[in-house]
């Protein structure tokens, strides 16, 4: 069986007491599966909990982003060598939510994952398109410019990340895109990246998933795995996710 990745994204949730059920929960019950990454990204207060709970077990753990400096006066920003320096070893990178809440463009969240992979983190790129982009047939278009963008960024180093295809208009929404429709768009997005050297790549895809879709999703050729928001923030959830 190829390798899955199952990633959830916490946004701003959590304290210290849930996190640490949530966390203590997956520490214990996630067994290291061959084939099978589990992996959470926290929000950066709790990174030293995350690794403190999860040490010595099989899940993973990094930031829902990272500042495109390598460190300097940038008041509130933290750093990809800070989550390194605590043990972190993946930040997610241009977020649908950070493109829309805080302007992030193309080319910054470029530098973003060009700063994770100098820093030694794996970035977790995101790229998607919103529902007019979709209904109006430019979705291929956006997510081209989005993933050139950062492949421009980060050149050679490209096959060191990830990148997570989240269309808008399926994110917090429960509308999941279909297995076939997604994986239309990974294959797109496999191509692009295999024209530069970068084909083994993995591409996640996210927007609702759940343990009643996750087998059908993680099924399709292209998919090698999932970013899970709100579905990551219940154990029993997720870890029915990963074990999809
Ligand atoms: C996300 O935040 O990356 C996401 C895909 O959210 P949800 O699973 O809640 O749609």
């Amino acid at each position: 069986m190829p390798e899955k990745l199952v990633v959830g994204n916490w946004k701003m949730n959590g304290d210290l007491a849930a996190n640490g059920s949530l966390l203590g929960r997956l520490a214990s019950e996630w067994r290291d599966t061959k084939g099978r990454t589990m992996v959470v990204c926290v929000p950066a207060p709790y990174l030293a909990q995350a690794r403190d709970t999860l040490s010595g077990s099989a899940v993973k753990w990094g930031a829902q982003d990272v500042s495109e400096h390598a460190r300097g006066a940038y008041t509130g920003d933290v750093g990809a060598s800070m989550v390194a320096d605590l043990g972190g070893t993946f930040a997610i990178v241009g977020h649908s939510e950070r493109r829309l809440w805080h302007g992030e463009s193309d080319a910054l969240v470029g530098a973003k994952a060009k700063a994770a992979l100098a820093a030694g983190l794996t970035p977790i790129a995101c790229v998607g398109e919103a529902l007019d982009e979709r209904e109006r047939g430019d979705t291929e278009t956006v997510v081209r410019r989005e993933l050139d963008a950062l492949l421009d960024a980060v050149g050679k180093d490209a096959t060191r990340m990830i990148v997570a295809y989240e269309p808008i208009w399926a994110i917090g929404t429960g509308r999941t895109a279909s297995p076939e429709e997604a994986q239309a768009v990974h294959a797109t997005l496999r191509a692009r990246l295999a024209s530069g050297g970068a084909g083994n790549v993995p591409l996640l895809y996210g927007g609702s998933v759940k343990a009643a879709n996750a087998a059908a999703l993680l099924a399709m050729p292209d998919i090698d795995g999932a970013l899970v928001g709100g579905a990551s923030l219940d154990a029993e959830e997720f870890l029915r996710i990963g074990r999809a």
